[in-house]
């Protein structure tokens, strides 16, 4: 079975064996003098924390995040953010001007960003919109994908900035039908906030399976920039290969350790709950008022909201000091805004903002 997920990585890295660094080459000693670092700390690094190049995978940040995950060490890959992993993916298993990359618009955009730097196809097979919010029209994506012989399939669940979870059947028949064919991609940026629990307990089944979460959402640190890719360990290995060598700064590599303390998780488990109370509080009151046409059921820390003149709406909201996110040029969001979860405090001010949205400006 693993030979296959190979099959699925370009042929001309299957074997490639990156940057050899100074740090993984897995000596031992007390003078370090194999990388051309200086022997003395900076003044401005007290603890000298920074004074030598980082390990590539720092082993106890990946035995945190696997158990926070409730996955094997082996089978992460830490990076730069999400974002580098769904960039790593890209690269590491499309073939430049011949595989293709499928999305589900609408739809976090950074998928046809990696998709178009590595002149990969991009393939969209739109998302529905229908009475109970946005679904995946799960036959017609894996026929796609199918046909254009795609080698990665984004799923982002819950869904930028639709805000629907997939369920996790679903995700098991997409990967079930891909199986040796494509990589299924579950994005879950912002899994902490949603009822349906994280795909990550169908890799053991399906090995075309990959996995993305972060520390930046539920867990406050976009600022340090730290997501993982979850899969087989096969992949893991071939796409460490493709990463830059030291990806992770070692005061980010500090603050997740930090982040991942028994004290900090409870602070964080607090949160995700009060935003998920904020949430539905922020839906009910929105729900209510003329001018909004529509509020999506949402699994996320954020509403998608279809309004009669969005437009209005946002300067409203803009003339109140508060900033979100304009969804009007994405397919099928022409009159839409994203208002992400603030405090009970901010989220007042939203509605308050959107109050009397009838009256003219
Ligand atoms: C915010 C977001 C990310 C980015 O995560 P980083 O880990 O900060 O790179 C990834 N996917 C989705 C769907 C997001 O909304």
């Amino acid at each position: 079975m693993s030979a296959s997920i190979l099959d699925l990585v370009r042929p001309d890295l299957r074997a490639f064996a990156g940057y050899s660094s100074a740090r993984r080459a897995g000596v031992s000693g007390s003078i370090w003098l194999n990388a051309n670092e200086s022997p003395w700390a900076s003044l401005a690094d007290a603890d000298a924390q920074c004074q030598r190049y980082p390990s590539p995978q720092p082993e106890p940040l990946r035995q945190a995040l696997a158990a926070l995950y409730e996955v094997e060490p082996q089978q992460l890959l830490i990076g730069r953010g999400s974002d580098e992993a769904i960039d790593l993916l890209v690269r590491g298993l499309c073939r430049p001007e011949q595989d293709a990359v499928v999305i589900s618009s609408p739809v976090f955009g950074m998928y046809a960003v990696s998709a178009r730097l590595q002149a990969a196809r991009l393939i969209d097979v739109p998302l529905v919109d229908g009475p109970l919010g946005f679904s995946i029209d799960i036959s017609a994506l894996a026929a796609t994908a199918m046909r254009e012989a795609a080698r990665v399939v984004f799923l982002c669940s819950p869904g930028n900035p639709t805000g629907h979870s997939l369920p996790l059947d679903v995700i098991t028949t997409l990967a079930a039908r891909l199986a040796d064919k494509a990589i299924v991609v579950v994005d879950e940026a912002y899994i902490e906030y949603s009822d349906v629990p994280s795909a990550t307990t169908l890799l053991a089944a399906h090995p075309n399976l990959a996995v993305l979460r972060t520390l930046s959402k539920a867990h406050a640190l976009p600022g340090a920039r730290i997501g993982c890719l979850i899969a087989t360990p096969e992949l893991i290995d071939v796409l460490r290969n493709c990463q830059a060598p030291y990806p992770l700064p070692t005061p980010c590599t500090e603050l997740a350790l930090a982040a991942l303390q028994p004290d900090a998780l409870t602070r964080t488990r607090a949160h995700i709950e009060e935003v998920r109370v904020e949430r539905e509080r922020l839906a009910a009151a929105l729900l209510r008022l003329p001018g909004i046409r529509r509020v999506y059921p949402s699994q996320g820390n954020f509403l998608l909201l279809r309004f009669d003149d969005a437009e209005t709406a946002f300067k409203r909201l803009l003339k109140a000091g508060v900033v979100v996110r304009d969804q009007r040029s994405a397919p099928q969001l022409h009159d839409a805004l994203r208002i992400s979860i603030g405090t009970p405090a901010e989220n007042t001010v939203v509605i308050h903002a959107l109050q009397n949205l009838e009256t003219a400006a």
